[in-house]
């Protein structure tokens, strides 16, 4: 045994202690639920035992299951995948109920051995599955620690019986939050939700001694008594009626149908409520089943797990350079992103000096954070003191000499390429000669900045999403003559500042923008060629994006986008081909509506700056007849392909390198459809020749845009799919 063992005390209490070797956290392997059988089958047939305390050697509980078990339940099924999965699961459930019945006499309720949890952290997943079906759950008074069932959002559910055992605890409607949303909560609020039961120093001396004390009574689960009722009431419960309904409407509300997750849980609480606590595991099973078979499960489960990790912990660093981690940035420019980028590096613990033309500008800059940690106070996540050691690591001054001891600078000044080579000659005639430059600009290419440097091996692109301290992605730039050494400075402040990086070669608009803009482009250009701009919006959202292609140039503003088409037309010439959507753009340019900032764009906003609804100028002017309106599939595929196909050409032009890095990044940057594992993910799922075929039916219809790139048809002739041709070598 390695990852469980079991020591048995004087007082005749057992102590199961999870511990696996060699990481730093829990994770739940196939081979370890069998260690845990067998500790538990031990300790129930062995008379010394009293009881039975779980725990942990390691300072978390656990933070969940190895999603590769999933995966080898199915494989290890031949052709009957989903009988492997659901079997697979089943066993689970066997072993948690034989920890939650504990020996106990089914008739008399009475004989089981006291069983509790000592949790001295964080506990998510199956960390926290397990302690649910203990019979009493104990939590460190860990303010760190974090304590729920985040499955929901990287797709599946709680499937070892959380998803019913919580719906049995709490009730449906007060369960939702955590089943629905992943919800996670520190010790101390986790009580007051009732997912534990008691916050203490000591969770394991605590749990040893409920175990000596416990009585029968003690050790039977609500739902194993005659009397059991759901609190909040079952689906025919008048009130439990109205909370079923109600979180049915919530969760297409939510989710526009494009997610199979949510559905099926819910599917299985409802089923589960009218039925006895076994059948009702075995409902789960069936739903779980049912998700892991979705194509959409297990590539959210790719992407947004298996292979956001793998990047963040370094997937596509050069192996040899060694550890670049920032201990001093500087950054030139405090305005929007300067002053973010400001805030997460200094959250991280990284000391920064914060630089623009005026003090008063670069105070302004150093003043986000000052809000940012206020906010922080309000909402009880921070304390004076964090405020204080925040703000100590921010130096605000126009004075370029402090940047003498920098290891990495990061520019974010106007987008201008004379300023920016203006600011890059300044910065190098103080700084280390090994210090790294970064530029943070969206649309100048990298190689044409590091034209300004002296040093263009260490010139290279940061590349963060605004707010910056809320998008969690950020897209790393490689010049014509960068280096390695560049790379792995630029992945491992990444990395200090936990987010999700991707690396990507220089062009136009790099990779996320490239792919946004013809989507936004996509959305305007229906908008004038007569298309009800709400069916645009709504396919957007039924496909899964968090905001349409309009909502978002609302967002990113009108000005920027007639900038944008602008700078497009002068550089591609003829080639240049915008349809209906500069008219529409122009347009509201010469109106005055530039979008949020200006309360008024695509749609109208009330004075407070609240979005109504679509602006109805926006329809007089261009809308069609509803006798005239295209299919909904029609209109998301519009918006679908004219993104993958971008992706597609980013891969094929070798601006990406790997599409782990596309499609991961295509979710974490601008929302792609999260539920399709990304661009990559979903024309797999479509399949090469299907997508080949609509491309040339798109084509035809709407034009050159739509035209099949030469790998797509390729893969479509070999009938190959980008995971299998392009996901062995590097992809999960
Ligand atoms: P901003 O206008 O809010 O801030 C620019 C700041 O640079 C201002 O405070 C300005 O005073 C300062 N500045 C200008 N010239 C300077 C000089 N010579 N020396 C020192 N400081 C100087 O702009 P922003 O939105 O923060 O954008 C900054 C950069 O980040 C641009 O390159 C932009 O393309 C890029 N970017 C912006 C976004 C976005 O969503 N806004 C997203 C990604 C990248």
């Amino acid at each position: 045994m390695t990852d469980f063992t079991m020591k048995t005390d004087a007082d005749g209490v057992a102590i199961i202690t999870w511990d696996c070797p060699g990481k730093s956290m829990n994770v739940m392997s196939g081979e370890a639920l069998l260690e845990l059988n067998d500790c538990v089958d031990k300790a129930l047939a062995d008379e010394a035992v009293k009881g039975i305390v779980i725990t942990s050697g390691k300072k978390d509980f656990a933070g969940g299951m190895d999603l590769n078990v999933l995966a080898d339940m199915r494989a290890n099924a031949g052709d009957e995948p989903a009988k492997g999965l659901f079997e697979g699961i089943m066993q689970m459930h066997v072993l948690l109920r034989k920890i939650e019945r504990a020996g106990m006499d089914p008739k008399t309720l009475k004989g089981a051995k006291p069983v509790a949890a000592a949790l001295p952290g964080t506990a998510a997943g199956i960390g926290f599955e397990l302690p649910l079906a203990c019979h009493r759950i104990f939590a460190a008074d860990n303010p760190k620690a974090k304590i729920g069932l985040p499955e929901i959002l990287v797709g599946i559910f709680p499937g070892a019986g959380g998803t019913t055992r919580l719906a049995r605890k709490l009730g449906a409607m007060m369960a939702a939050p955590f089943l629905l949303e992943g919800k996670m909560l520190d010790p101390k609020k986790a009580k007051g939700a009732g997912l534990v039961d008691e916050v203490v120093e000591d969770p394991v001396a605590a749990a040893k001694e409920w175990v000596l004390k416990a009585t029968d009574a003690d050790c039977v689960k609500p739902w194993d008594k005659k009397d059991y009722k759901m609190p909040g009431g079952a689906p025919y419960h008048p009130a439990g009626f109205q909370t079923f309904v109600g979180a049915s409407a919530m969760i297409n509300g939510k989710t526009a149908g494009a997610y199979p997750a949510p559905k099926a849980l819910l599917s299985a609480v409802y089923e589960g409520a009218m039925v006895p606590f076994d059948t009702a595991l075995k409902i789960e099973a069936r739903w779980f089943t049912h998700v892991l078979m979705n194509p959409s499960s297990a590539a959210m489960i790719r992407s947004l797990f298996l292979n956001k990790e793998a990047l963040e912990k370094g997937a596509v660093r050069p192996a040899n350079v060694d550890d670049q981690r920032v201990k001093k940035l500087g950054v030139l420019g405090a305005g929007m992103m300067g002053a973010g980028i400001a805030l997460v590096s200094a959250l991280a613990g990284i000391e920064v000096v914060l630089i623009d033309s005026t003090q008063e500008a670069a105070d302004r800059g150093k003043a986000y954070s000052e809000k940012y940690a206020d906010g922080g106070i309000k909402k009880g996540r921070s304390t004076p003191e964090k405020k204080e050691a925040l703000l100590s690591l921010i130096t605000p001054t126009t004075d370029y000499s402090a940047l003498a001891n920098c290891d990495l600078i990061i520019e974010a000044v106007f987008e201008d390429p004379g300023v920016k080579a203006e600011v890059t000659a300044k910065a190098e005639a103080v700084i280390p000669a090994d210090c790294i430059y970064a530029s943070n600009t969206s649309t100048l290419p990298i190689s044409g900045l590091a034209k300004a440097s002296s040093r263009p091996e260490q010139f290279i692109g940061i590349h963060f999403f605004s707010p910056v301290e809320k998008m969690s992605l950020v897209e790393i730039i490689k010049g014509e003559k960068t280096g390695d050494r560049a790379v792995a400075k630029a992945l491992d402040y990444v990395r200090q500042i936990r987010k999700t990086p991707i690396v990507v070669n220089d062009a136009r608009f790099f990779y996320a923008n490239r792919c946004i803009i013809p989507y936004i482009n996509e959305g305007v250009r229906m908008v004038g060629e007569g298309v009800e701009p709400a069916l645009i919006e709504n396919a957007a959202r039924m496909l899964g994006f968090p905001v349409g292609p309009l909502q978002l140039n609302d967002e990113t503003s009108i000005d920027l986008g007639v900038k944008i088409a602008k700078a497009t037309k002068a550089a591609l010439g003829n080639a240049y081909d915008a349809g209906a959507a500069d008219e529409v753009l122009f347009w509201l340019f010469d109106q005055g509506r530039m979008g949020r900032k200006s309360k008024s764009g695509y749609y109208a906003y009330d004075e407070a700056g609240k979005r109504l609804g679509i602006w109805p100028g926006l329809r007089d002017k261009y809308t069609a007849e509803a006798d005239a309106q295209p299919e909904l599939i029609d209109v998301q595929h519009r918006l679908m392909f004219s993104q993958v196909l971008e992706a597609v050409r980013a891969l094929e032009e070798g601006v990406l390198m790997d599409i782990r890095e596309g499609d991961v990044g295509a979710i974490l940057g601008w929302g792609f459809a999260p539920w399709s594992g990304g661009p990559f993910s979903w024309l797999d799922m479509l399949g090469a020749a299907y997508a080949a075929e609509r491309c040339d039916q798109l084509e035809a219809a709407y034009g050159a845009r739509f035209k099949c790139p030469a790998l797509l048809r390729e893969m479509a002739e070999k009938g190959q799919s980008f995971y299998s041709r392009f996901g062995q070598k590097k992809a999960a």
